[in-house]
């Protein structure tokens, strides 16, 4: 395995900054020590995907900066692929292709996408109809998203989730069936790691799950005995990171190490909860390092 985990992959989301606006998050990110970013595309950051005066604005900031727009973070809550209603699914298909087409003009590299939606925007969620139409919904968006993704040449990454309900599509399992019928260039992986032990699924078995599909990472640190998708700096939960990076290294992940840290556990602020990030992932990435060259 060589390179995974360079030091010039560590990344943060601006979702560690919602106290603010993207361009001062971006500022914090970027004086944190990361090098790459990844956007959040809601609210307060980037609620509709930019373009001409707007988009250059975020491009310089983004270059005065000195980072790189790695990931972007499609706009999540209804925003997902299986909506079990078609005129809620043609909305979101056209608002998914914008970002796409967004983050393309940013550089990013790959867009994350949640692929199914949690019950508490599901009319009649219980619905035995609901898990078909959710089932049906999921392969029908990516069709549409996939070409569109192949023109703008960025990646989609498809999120496990921590839903407590029998939605298809929650679990690596699942997700990489269904990513293995489209092309790689276009369809990958996210591990979320607090998502997955939220759902009581291992972080480190989904990883080797989504096997070579996995292209991006969303770690965060959850409780271990009452997990609740906590979104935590990695280290302050119960998860085992040690374990969590063998795993990485097992599937030779070469993608981003992206944390999506947003909640102090003892009482840091958004600068402390970063600089603790990065410090984190530059020390993961030079024990890899390490070991490569013994
Ligand atoms: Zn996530």
């Amino acid at each position: 395995m060589i390179n995974t985990m360079a030091k010039n992959q560590i990344s943060y989301s601006t979702v560690g900054f919602r106290d603010r606006n993207v361009q001062k998050a971006l500022e914090a990110v970027a004086k944190a020590g990361f090098p790459q970013v990844e956007i959040l595309g809601q609210e307060p950051h980037v609620a509709n995907p930019l373009c001409e005066k707007q988009l250059s604005a975020l491009k310089s900031c983004l270059k005065n900066c000195g980072l790189s727009a790695r990931t972007v973070h499609a706009p999540l809550k209804k925003n997902v692929l299986g909506a079990p209603e078609e005129e809620w699914r043609r909305g979101v298909v056209n608002i998914l292709g914008n970002y796409l087409r967004f983050a393309a003009a940013l550089h990013a590299k790959d867009v994350i996408i949640h692929p199914v939606p949690n019950p508490i925007f599901v009319p009649n969620s219980n619905h035995p109809s609901i898990i078909n139409r959710i089932s049906e919904a999921v392969p029908r968006s990516l069709d549409q998203l996939i070409p569109v993704a192949a023109r703008e040449g960025v990646r989609i990454l498809l999120e496990n989730l921590p839903y407590p309900c029998n939605y298809p599509y929650l679990g690596m399992n699942e997700l990489k069936c269904l990513v293995d019928d489209y092309p790689y260039k276009q369809l990958g992986l996210v591990i979320d790691t607090g998502h997955a032990w939220t759902s009581k699924k291992d972080p480190s078995s989904e990883i080797i799950l989504a096997g070579n599909r996995l292209r991006g990472t969303h770690l965060q640190d959850v409780d271990f005995d009452y997990p609740d998708d906590n979104h935590w700096l990695p280290t302050e939960g119960g998860l085992d990171w040690t374990a969590i990076l063998k795993s990485l290294n097992s599937v030779n992940y070469s993608g981003p190490l992206t944390f999506e840290v947003y909640q102090a556990r003892r009482g840091e602020t958004p600068e402390q909860l970063a600089s603790l990030a990065y410090k984190l992932g530059k020390s993961w990435s030079e024990g890899v390092a390490n070991k490569q060259s013994m």
